[in-house]
């Protein structure tokens, strides 16, 4: 089936893309190929009569999306890479020497590919729609724009806009991108092929000429337009990736070197180096891991965790209890997304702390352009703070954030079953409790469930919903549709200590502490883990989670799994001096402002410090296998029946590397044999139950299995 449609209406020929049984349009093979055909057709001497070509989309919402992935995900070789962007800049440099005035109508997402066409074309003009999110966020794939995207958008729009552009993958609007020059026009939606038709008649009548002179400020002139302007801006440039990908994503960088010697010279010589990085980069195990991740991320989107006929309850209003820590940030996720939230606590000065933090979350996105400032004044007024239990009669759902103590979580529990209206679900956000036990005490253990938000809540992607023996599956099925509207990716897990993600999490938090224990300084254990590519260190991460909260939750699992899950002493130790964590800018470190030092206290707080030599590299497999080990028993134990789940899980809970693809798919790459072999020698050096291979591992060991294919 054809997936371009070419008319011809008073010598214009318009372009439209519409690839067939899709919602969205790619750049695949074939249609690259309808594009070269019909490009050739109108260069044509034959075809002289025409003047103008229009590309545009049938598409609702859509342009193009950018090239098929899968395409690329399926090259093993930096040639064939190489070939397929030399290929794709050929056809649209035949576009670009058409004898026609060519112009892209972008009515939605632009992307990838899909921009490279448009800035192939001498003209382009978007509708004035949300949905027209313009960008080349290939970086986000471990790649580069392989089409000429690196040569062409600098050209356009200035090198310094082109990298924000290009080394953050970030997408931009319509109006946005006719501000900074990226586009000519923009038109109504409904009228943009139209207007289109009356801007190109214009053009080729002489009534309207294009002056596309970058507005620049004195600064961008000398950063852009001199040598010694250019060397600080690629180098500051430079520094600022470095920052942000820590080294670990060579993509960014790759496309900065390229757009600085692309534009030293002629853009051919640019299209060149823009094909061989592309080709470098695309046959990566960052580029391949990347792009796993991008399937799994789409495909837990629309996952069906409960039967697709079981409709989901509708929640317009929502109440939290507790207004600490996370269920203040949950209240602001919550009114962000525009449902009401009424917060209770027992105590004013955590609703006043909610509400300033909010307010604060709210400002931020006004200064991010995220939101208006009336909209961000309208969501903060849908959180309405109390300490009582008034107006929950009329909430559809209501998130328990109270301290992480069963019995005081029980009586809340106990409290709404009286105050809330019979159709109302329960969840609750604990880390580890079983949630069993808050669904008996409220008398309707099918209407609760756990949903657990992580910390910073409106940052991390992830909620895990945990469902007991006895939640129902509409509870379930509503809470899927309602952690998915707040912008959430869900997994669902079953209700064991610790669920999945902290049952997993926490034994690497137990082998940090035991690491210092050994005689690890605390900056190193963090260096090591993020040297590793996690966002933060163990130990940070125990300062940011509170070490109370750390302490309760490694405690319960330490209850409910044994030895294997053991508190180390210095948690206790340190819990009972005082240090709290961040939260009170004392913990394993003292916060000051925004620097941050070891706590020297910590040290003297650990008794008989083995003084072993422990490598960096064994600290590092010592924290990461028991992650393995336990992950494995997770799946021994149907916690959750996927690797996939878990992958996506760790990252998009714990902040995982990405570029790793998630834990498992890094366990495949050292082999189940030798992560065997090695906790067997941990076991034995350091005489430690909990490096004890669990049988799930012991059996792929044997069978030489890994947890993907
Ligand atoms: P927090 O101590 O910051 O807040 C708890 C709040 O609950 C306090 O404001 C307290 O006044 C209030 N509270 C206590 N009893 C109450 C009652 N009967 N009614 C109403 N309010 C009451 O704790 P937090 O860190 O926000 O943790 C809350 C829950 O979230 C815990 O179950 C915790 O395990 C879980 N959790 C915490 C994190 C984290 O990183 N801190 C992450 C995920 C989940």
């Amino acid at each position: 089936m054809k997936i371009l449609h070419l008319k011809i209406k008073n010598r214009i020929a318009i372009l439209e893309f519409d690839q067939p049984d899709s919602k969205v349009n790619v750049l695949n093979t074939d249609s690259m190929r309808e594009l070269d055909e019909i490009i050739e057709q109108l260069a044509d001497k034959s075809s002289s009569q025409i003047k103008a070509l229009i590309i545009t989309s049938k598409k609702d919402g859509i342009f193009i999306a950018g090239a098929e992935i899968k395409e690329i995900e399926q090259i093993t070789s930096s040639d064939v890479a190489l070939e397929k962007a030399q290929k794709g800049k050929q056809i649209f440099n035949k576009l670009r020497n058409l004898d026609l005035i060519t112009l892209a109508a972008i009515n939605g997402a632009c992307l990838g590919g899909g921009l490279e066409l448009a800035l192939a074309c001498q003209y382009r003009v978007a509708s004035f729609s949300e949905k027209a999110k313009i960008g080349l966020p290939e970086v986000n794939l471990g790649l580069i724009p392989g089409w000429g995207g690196t040569q062409r958008l600098p050209r356009l729009i200035g090198i310094t806009r082109a990298l924000g552009m290009i080394l953050a993958g970030k997408l931009i609007s319509a109006k946005e991108a006719k501000k900074i020059g990226l586009v000519d026009r923009l038109f109504p939606e409904t009228r943009l092929l139209e207007e289109s038709l009356v801007f190109v008649n214009g053009l080729l009548e002489g009534k309207i000429r294009i002056k596309r002179k970058q507005k620049k400020k004195p600064l961008q002139i000398f950063l852009e337009n001199t040598p010694l302007g250019k060397v600080i801006l690629f180098s500051q440039a430079k520094k600022n990736v470095l920052k942000k990908t820590k080294g670990f994503y060579p993509a960014p960088l790759r496309a900065l070197e390229v757009i600085r010697r692309g534009l030293a010279g002629d853009i051919k010589r640019g299209f060149r180096l823009e094909s061989e990085a592309f080709g470098e980069l695309a046959i990566t195990a960052v580029a391949k891991n990347l792009i796993k991740l991008f399937y799994l991320n789409e495909q837990f989107k629309k996952f069906h965790w409960v039967d697709q006929k079981i409709n989901p309850a509708e929640i317009n209003k929502c109440a939290v209890v507790g207004a600490g820590l996370m269920g203040g940030g949950i209240a602001q996720l919550v009114s962000f997304h525009d449902i009401p939230t009424r917060v209770k606590d027992i105590n004013y000065q955590a609703l006043k702390t909610a509400l300033k933090t909010a307010d604060k979350l709210f400002r931020y996105a006004v200064k991010k352009k995220k939101l208006k400032k009336h909209q961000a004044e309208y969501k903060f007024g849908l959180i309405s703070p109390t300490i009582t239990y008034h107006g929950f009669k009329n909430t559809d759902l209501v998130i328990e954030a109270v301290v992480e103590n069963l019995e005081i979580k029980q009586k809340v529990f106990k409290e709404l079953s009286k105050v809330a209206a019979p159709t109302t679900i329960f969840a609750s956000n604990t880390s580890a409790l079983a949630i069993i036990k808050m669904g008996e005490a409220s008398g309707s253990p099918e209407k609760v469930a756990g949903l657990h938000f992580f910390n910073p809540v409106h940052r991390m992607p992830l909620v895990e919903i945990i469902k007991s023996e006895k939640t129902s599956d509409e509870t379930l099925a509503t809470l899927i549709a309602f952690a998915r509207k707040i912008g959430k990716v869900v997994i669902v897990v079953r209700d064991v200590p610790g669920f999945l993600i902290n049952r997993i999490l926490i034994s690497y938090l137990i082998e940090a502490a035991f690491l210092l224990e050994e005689g690890i300084k605390i900056e190193q254990v963090d260096e090591i883990a993020r040297a590793f590519g996690l966002p933060m260190g163990p130990i940070e991460l125990v300062d940011e989670i509170g070490i109370d909260v750390s302490y309760k939750v490694v405690k319960i699992l330490e209850q409910a799994y044994g030895a294997r899950m053991r508190t180390p002493a210095i948690l206790e130790t340190v819990k009972q001096e005082g240090f709290l964590g961040k939260r009170t800018k004392l913990g394993f470190y003292i916060y000051r402002g925004k620097i941050k030092i070891p706590n020297p206290k910590i040290y003297k707080l650990i008794k008989g410090a083995a003084g072993r030599l422990i490598s960096g590299q064994v600290a590092l497999k010592r924290m990461i296998y028991v992650m393995i080990n336990e992950a494995a028993r997770c799946l021994e134990e149907k916690v959750v029946t996927r690797p996939e789940t878990i992958d996506l899980g760790m990252i998009m809970g714990t902040g995982f590397p990405p570029f790793r693809a998630g834990l498992l798919s890094y366990a495949d790459t050292l082999g189940s044999a030798n992560i065997v072999r090695e906790l067997q020698e941990f076991e034995k050096d350091f005489g430690a139950e909990r490096f004890k291979p669990c049988s799930y591992l012991l059996q792929m060991a044997k069978n030489n299995e890994k947890f993907f294919g």
